[in-house]
């Protein structure tokens, strides 16, 4: 059986970082069904027009559920960068490289990054959203069948400069 591979085989949902995303068992299951066609989204207030992120099932201003789905910008730059150094979750590898990211002016929150060694990501540096793919989780299917949920998640890649050879 799937999951975690560092587990051998044993899958253990408390240690799992991240989310189950299908419709039984997540309200915002839209959020990866977008991901899983490259778009990166959020909640947008029909009433009051506040854009929520990490998406929502209710507006936090105004509390009503009348949300939309709208897209968010996949480019920015790092404002400030953590090199994790220990206590990485299980499927990460160690430094584990964080940055807080300024999405084209309009989001800024902090975000896991792949690909990069420590010292590689500078603050002012370009990054963009990408789409990761998880490790999928199994789960119990129709007559004792188990079943495996395929699952994505987002991170931050460097944008490398461009320049032609360097
Ligand atoms: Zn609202």
């Amino acid at each position: 059986m799937k999951g975690i591979s560092i587990l051998d085989g044993k899958y253990a949902v408390s240690m799992d970082m991240y989310p189950l995303e299908d419709q039984a068992s997540n309200m915002v299951y839209k959020f990866y069904d977008h991901l899983k066609e490259g778009r990166f989204t959020t909640t947008k207030c029909k009433d009051c027009g506040v854009r929520s992120f990490p998406p929502r099932v209710i507006c936090p201003e105004c509390y009503s559920d009348n949300l939309e789905w709208v897209d968010l910008p996949t480019e920015g730059t790092a404002l400030a960068v953590a090199e994790q150094l220990v206590g990485v979750p299980i499927g990460f590898d160690t430094p584990l490289i964080h940055a807080l990211v300024d999405l084209s002016g309009e989001i800024t929150f902090i975000c896991a990054t792949q690909g990069l060694k420590a010292g590689e990501l500078k603050v002012g540096d370009k990054v963009k959203i990408v789409v990761k793919k998880i490790e999928p989780v199994p789960f119990d299917g129709k007559k004792g069948a188990i079943n495996e949920m395929e699952r994505v998640f987002f991170v931050l890649e460097k944008v490398k400069s461009g320049g032609g050879g360097g």
